[in-house]
């Protein structure tokens, strides 16, 4: 991954509301414990949501991204278990 990641100081819900994302919970894949996305992250071109860290790993950790631009966004909403994933993702 060749952008790194960072976690603006924001209100979640501002962030959210800002880039039309939902704060959304889902299970881990590895433990079951529900994972809400809820803390505001930006890389490269994307914007998003990521879960707390909870002892599985990062590639356990839920995203919830969109594109910062707004003409490339146009209500791309993409869910991730790891930032991996979510760079190799291509929108239809
Ligand atoms: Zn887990």
């Amino acid at each position: 991954m060749s952008d790194s990641i960072v976690y603006p100081v924001v209100d979640e819900k501002k962030w959210a509301d800002r880039y039309s994302l939902p704060i959304k919970s889902n299970p881990c894949e590895k433990c079951g414990k529900s994972l809400t996305a809820n803390i505001p992250f930006a890389t490269g071109s994307w914007r998003g949501l990521t879960s707390a860290l909870h002892g599985c790993g990062e590639e356990y950790d839920l995203f919830v991204a969109t594109k910062s631009d707004k003409n490339e966004r146009r209500g791309l909403i993409a869910t991730f278990y790891s930032l991996s994933t979510q760079l190799n993702y291509s929108p239809q």
